[in-house]
């Protein structure tokens, strides 16, 4: 340690010696005055990226309410999202399972879902027999079940993709209470032969917790064969599911998920002031 720099820690170490010595603490506070207002030397880092202007999004109220670019699959008026929905009734602001999947008249790749469901009271049924239902992006499914002291297959419980990856951790609320999940999908890319060149990822919040990070699909959830990937559209219907269990649905809503568009205008490159110069190409990636 030099001579100023141990003066300096004996000192700020003991702060009544500043007060003994009030001309040595001015020396010091005239000091670091002048360190402090001294330009920054480091080089800026220049991507060369021409980036699209990020789009004003207005936020909901809360993790309910959707975002203002959001489309709003039921806020408990209709079923106009929906196709097949006839035998599922609104009742008191939510949508209760009835006979049949349901599925949206819009189709969705990438995209952010908001759902709540909430399993029936009486609790009834045990396993997968109770509070049995699920979201599903084409033929992926999330599972919905009363996860609630109601044990079954870890890969089949609430938050699992079913068959393939137990939630985390059991976030379930009781039965009648409401679940959320904040779903981030990730749509599988097939090449134009059908081959998969992406597989699906999946991240998933339930009640605001992480259950599912960013989770690759081994291919669809069926019940009865391994998961298998098969060639389909980018975009599909999102579905939900009917296992004969009166659960209820409310707040849904979903953003689809563009990418941002950026063009490399400009090699990256350090910017030293006025002077600025490209990295070599090793460096620059
Ligand atoms: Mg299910």
């Amino acid at each position: 340690m030099n001579t100023i720099n141990r003066q300096a820690t004996v000192f700020f170490n003991q702060p009544q010696l500043l007060i003994q010595h009030p001309g040595v603490s001015s020396v010091f506070l005239l000091f670091f005055s002048i360190w402090s207002l001294m330009p920054a030397t480091a080089k800026e880092y220049l991507p060369g990226i021409e980036w699209d202007e990020p789009k004003h999004v207005t936020p909901g109220e809360g993790n309910q309410t959707a975002p203002s670019d959001a489309i709003i699959l039921f806020d408990g008026q209709d079923k106009l999202a929906w196709n097949n929905a006839d035998t599922w009734q609104i009742d008191n602001g939510c949508l209760v399972v009835g006979k049949g999947m349901i599925h949206t008249k819009n189709t969705f790749g990438d995209c952010q879902l908001h759902v709540e469901w909430s399993s029936p009271v009486p609790a009834e049924g045990t396993g997968q027999g109770r509070g049995n239902s699920g979201v599903f992006f084409g033929p992926y499914e999330i599972q919905v079940l009363d996860s609630f002291h109601n044990k079954t297959y870890f890969d089949g419980q609430a938050a699992a993709i079913y068959k393939q990856a137990p939630p985390l951790v059991n976030a379930t609320k009781k039965p009648g209470e409401w679940n959320a999940y904040d779903i981030i999908w990730k749509t599988p890319r097939f090449d134009k032969d059908g081959q998969l060149t992406e597989p699906a990822t999946v991240t998933v919040l339930h009640n605001g917790i992480l259950v599912q990070n960013h989770f690759e699909l081994l291919g669809d959830t069926p019940f009865n064969r391994p998961p298998r990937y098969n060639p389909h559209p980018p975009e599909l219907p999102i579905r939900l599911q009917d296992h004969r269990n009166p659960v209820r649905f409310r707040n849904i809503w979903v953003r689809k998920i563009h990418p941002m568009n950026g063009k490399q205008t400009q090699p990256p490159s350090l910017r030293d002031g006025r002077q600025v110069t490209p990295l070599p190409q090793t460096e620059a990636k």
